[in-house]
């Protein structure tokens, strides 16, 4: 897979990781900062390795717990290599799922299949929930506005 949508996913993981934490995190500050809107880069890493407080987990619902896992396993597969592989079919996840879906661990078809199997598979919709796999819009950095 190619480097630079790999870079993007990790940024994507990461972002949803902050947002989550951040929540519970020196929530005032936080809260400024993120009304800043501001694009600046942060320290992506640190938010990488940060660990739990039982406070923290104990302050979480079960989906945002379910999603920071998911996260923290993708980037897990990151490091290793092996990220974006369909943990099912064993075939690369099309771009515009794992854009969608960074953290998502199958393909479209092996994610419908999984759910069948388990009941709900909880992380196919985003922290915010409006993630819709079936309505995936590709960002297009490379055409403007007209
Ligand atoms: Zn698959």
């Amino acid at each position: 897979m190619n480097k630079e949508l790999l870079e993007k996913c990790k940024k994507k993981l990461l972002e949803e990781k902050a947002k989550i934490l951040e929540r519970y995190f020196e929530k005032e500050e936080t809260q400024q900062r993120l009304g800043e809107e501001s694009k600046e880069p942060r320290d992506w890493e640190d938010i990488g390795q940060m660990t739990y407080t039982e406070e923290l987990l104990d302050n979480l619902s079960q989906v945002e717990m379910a999603t920071l896992k998911e996260i923290d396993y993708a980037l897990e597969k990151i490091d290793k290599g092996v990220y974006g592989i369909c943990e099912n079919c064993g075939e690369e996840i099309p771009e515009p799922r794992l854009c969608a879906i960074p953290w998502t661990r199958y393909c479209a078809k092996c994610a419908e299949e999984v759910e069948r199997e388990m009941g709900t598979y909880m992380p196919s919709y985003g922290v915010e929930g409006m993630y819709n796999p079936e309505n995936i819009q590709v960002e297009r950095e490379d055409i403007g506005e007209a």
